[in-house]
């Protein structure tokens, strides 16, 4: 359409989002469908956070508040970043918004002229791409294989770097992955972001997983490994996967006040402020009774354990073991070729789940969507019996095809 702007036409809608509604959908129309898209939280937002926002809303709390966040909930964030990540920010450098996604918007909004480079490492979370593009930026992918366990080494980082770089896009623990990095990893990469010729890359870390983790994984931003990039960090995190909270919409960075300022002088005239009443709810979830996260991750380690061995048994997948966020990403490499029942042959990742969502009612994402094919992701934020339904069903799937 005409009037539309032509940047539009270097995006598209979010994959991730299409495949939560295609499932509703599905339902809808009464399919029996198990469901493995979607990455939310099966959990209910706890109880507490339920009682403080109600409380807002009963003293009046319902009206505009400020483009950069309440000041309490900016104040309950900066001891939060003190207290699990050992980063000191003062609330003018927190920018809270409508989730993180918003937040990210904001950013690449607030920073990026027609040609600056994003690296962002494949696999990747579905957004980062699309946020870079609507800005007029260009992704600079940098494939991160299974052998290399998905992450991207210090090598790759430097040759990624050109005199355009303007971000650097860190998510860990990744979606749609669950791997993170160590702190080793993090420090080889922060030397290469210290060298002299790197010193004009910001460093964007996502972590919105952090305490999503299983076998005593400790994960660390970078910015806490390396204090010498604290000034060109922006760190990004949210509500939406610890706290139960994506419906809320409510998310937030800390990062140098210039480019907060910046973000924040976008929100005013985006949305001048995010919901009021929500952004008491978020002062409970982070200064609230957190027991509810340690019991969460129990549930989500025995599902990871259970998909990572039912999926490892079936001819053609392989599957590593998480240590974090609620996804796995196998590779589907050793089906490419084979043919359906139906005479199709399975071209690519893109053919398994729709195979997969054809014949068993499955819902999964393909690899392509996260930029590392030949994969597809299962998220394992759902019960047991619908995951161990989903794996027979997989595996029933994988079985029917033939050379
Ligand atoms: N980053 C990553 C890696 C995510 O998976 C998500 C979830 N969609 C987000 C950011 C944004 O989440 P939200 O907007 O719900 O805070
Ligand atoms: N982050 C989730 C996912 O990857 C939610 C959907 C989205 O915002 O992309 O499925």
């Amino acid at each position: 359409m005409a009037f539309l702007a032509e940047r539009l036409l270097n995006i598209k809608p979010s994959p991730t989002v299409a495949v939560v509604t295609l499932a509703k959908e599905l339902e809808l129309a009464g399919r029996d469908v198990i469901n493995l898209g979607p990455g939310e939280p099966d959990f209910d937002t706890p109880a507490h956070i339920l009682d403080a926002c109600n409380k807002a809303m009963e003293q009046g709390k319902t009206r505009y508040g400020t483009p950069a966040g309440v000041l309490e909930l900016r104040q309950a964030i900066c001891e939060k970043l003190k207290r699990d990540n050992g980063l000191i920010y003062t609330p003018d450098q927190v920018s809270v918004g409508s989730g993180g996604k918003q937040i990210i918007f904001n950013a690449m909004a607030a920073t990026l002229t027609t040609g600056d480079e994003v690296i962002i490492p494949a696999p990747y979370w579905v957004s980062y791409p699309d946020l870079t593009s609507l800005f007029e930026g260009v992704p600079v992918y940098v494939d991160c294989p299974a052998e290399e366990n998905f992450k991207l080494t210090p090598q790759q980082l430097r040759s990624a770097i050109t005199k355009k770089t303007k971000w650097l896009i860190l998510n860990s623990p990744s979606n749609p992955t669950g791997v993170a990095y160590t702190v080793e990893e993090l420090r080889d990469l922060a030397e290469v972001l210290l060298e002299p010729s790197n010193q004009h890359v910001w460093i964007m870390t996502d972590d919105i997983y952090e305490f999503i983790v299983y076998d005593g994984f400790k994960v660390k931003s970078i910015a806490q490994i390396e204090p010498k990039l604290y000034d060109r960090t922006l760190t990004l995190n949210g509500f939406s996967k610890a706290y139960c909270m994506t419906g809320w919409r409510l998310g937030y960075a800390a990062g140098p006040s210039e480019l907060i300022k910046a973000m924040n002088m976008i929100q005013s005239q985006a949305a001048t402020s995010t919901t009021t009443f929500v952004q008491w709810a978020g002062i409970e979830a982070l200064n609230g009774d957190h027991a509810f996260i340690t019991e969460n991750n129990q549930a989500y380690q025995t599902r990871r354990d259970l998909v990572v061995d039912r999926l490892n048994k079936i001819e053609g997948l392989d599957c590593l073991t998480p240590v974090g966020a609620f996804y796995v990403y196998p590779s589907c490499a050793g089906l490419i070729g084979k043919k359906t029942p139906a005479g199709k042959t399975i071209e690519n990742d893109e053919d398994f789940v729709t195979f997969l969502l054809e014949t068993e009612s499955v819902v999964c994402v393909h690899g392509a969507a996260f930029g590392l094919s030949p994969h597809f992701r299962i998220s394992y934020a759902t019960d047991i019996d619908t995951l161990e339904e989903g794996c027979n069903r997989i595996r029933r799937a994988c079985n029917s095809l033939s050379q």
